[in-house]
């Protein structure tokens, strides 16, 4: 098999590099084990008409604006505002934690306070890191900030990372910061959509062209030695490319129960964080996503999460952004750089927490340079 690029993985790093590179008329061989484009992006539509996002919650957000402008070349948008609640001590209540969740776990008074020393210390509209506010030596912001971290952010952080919060890089938890405002939106970018027709839809635009070949359920390592290529592009796990030979690299898996409930909604909004209680850590209601389709009842998923097994599943969801994980990464990365024709991109090549629009604009980048 003789192609100008062959890249390993489907999902959104090798589609948008796919599209770009097979549009300068080269031939592009992908290679994927999983039997379906669009890596962990991938959505399906079910019994119910709902999509579902079969490997968890995606929602497109960016306040890039080349990405926006590059996706909506493959799909239009369903405008859609991301909400999310936590269980804190049986309310529900805004994630990130905000103003306004602040007044449903105190009484008036003290939230009175506690938010007159958050305004003075920080303003409005400011995002501090829990890890940050921890450091505050105010008594309330204490308080606080212990109240926060015990309630929202140890539960969830140890059950998807089997780590505490400070053991993890602190970008992992300021994705997630305490919010000085009224602001209950997950996100505040610019813009924030689905595909109106699924992830799963957009991909397969994208990689619509003769130059592109796509040999699914296959695994890399099972047919390299046909391959004859100028470049490879590899988005799988780099430390297995290299046979682990300076150690395997942490990550986390995922797991999912779907459940079915003859029900218009499940819960009032997409999701809903459960910290401190419960084995899973969030639950899914796929009904709120698209809001104007219509459909016969609800779907929900509840996320597990797990220690990443490399001989059950190829694919891990996350890496583990830390200390020693960076170490033993630098040392692949520097092996890499000895392999001038092999290129490592996407969150398990470059071993980087990145969201979909970071994903996307770092392959886009990556085909100036080729
Ligand atoms: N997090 C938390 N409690 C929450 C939400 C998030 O402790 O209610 C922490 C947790 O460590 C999580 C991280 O913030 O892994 C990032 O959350 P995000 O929602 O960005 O995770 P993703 O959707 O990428 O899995």
């Amino acid at each position: 098999m003789k192609f100008d690029i062959v890249i390993v993985g489907a999902g959104i790093t090798a589609c948008v590099l796919a599209e770009q590179l097979s549009k300068q008329g080269r031939s592009i061989l992908i290679i994927e084990q999983r039997n379906h484009i669009g890596g962990n992006c991938y959505d399906f539509r079910n019994d119910n008409n709902l999509l579902i996002h079969k490997y968890g919650p995606h929602i497109f957000h960016t306040n890039k604006e080349e990405v926006w402008q590059y996706l909506s070349n493959f799909t239009d948008w369903e405008p859609y505002t991301h909400r999310v609640l936590a269980d804190v001590e049986g309310k529900l209540v805004p994630i990130p934690f905000n103003l306004n969740s602040l007044r449903d776990c105190f009484p008036t008074s003290l939230a009175n306070q506690l938010e007159t020393k958050l305004l003075e210390r920080f303003g409005y509209g400011k995002k501090v890191s829990i890890l940050d506010l921890r450091k505050e030596v105010d008594e309330d912001l204490q308080f606080l900030s212990n109240y926060i971290y015990e309630k929202v952010f140890v539960g969830y952080t140890t059950k998807q990372w089997d780590v505490s919060p400070t053991d993890l890089d602190p970008s992992v938890t300021g994705r997630v910061p305490v919010f000085i405002s009224r602001d209950n939106r997950y996100f505040q970018d610019k813009y924030q959509s689905l595909p109106r027709l699924g992830y799963t839809e957009m991909f397969k635009n994208m990689l619509d062209n003769k130059n592109i070949h796509i040999l699914l359920a296959t695994n890399y390592f099972d047919v390299h030695q046909q391959l004859q290529y100028e470049k490879m592009i590899f988005t799988g796990k780099i430390d297995t490319f290299f046979d682990c030979k300076f150690g395997a690299l942490p990550y986390r898996d995922l797991r999912f129960e779907f459940i079915d409930y003859n029900l218009e909604h499940f819960q009032e909004v997409a999701q809903v964080n459960y910290p401190c209680n419960h084995d899973y850590t969030r639950i899914t209601d796929f009904s709120r996503f698209y809001n104007r389709t219509k459909h016969f009842g609800t779907s929900i998923a509840k996320e597990f999460s797990c220690e990443h097994n490399p001989l059950e599943n190829l694919s891990p969801y996350y890496p583990v952004p830390n200390k020693e994980s960076e170490i033993i990464f630098q040392k692949y990365l520097s092996e890499a750089k000895n392999n001038e024709n092999i290129i490592f991109a996407g969150r398990l090549g470059n071993y980087k927490y990145y969201n979909m629009d970071d994903a996307v604009s770092k392959a886009l980048e990556l085909v100036k340079k080729i």
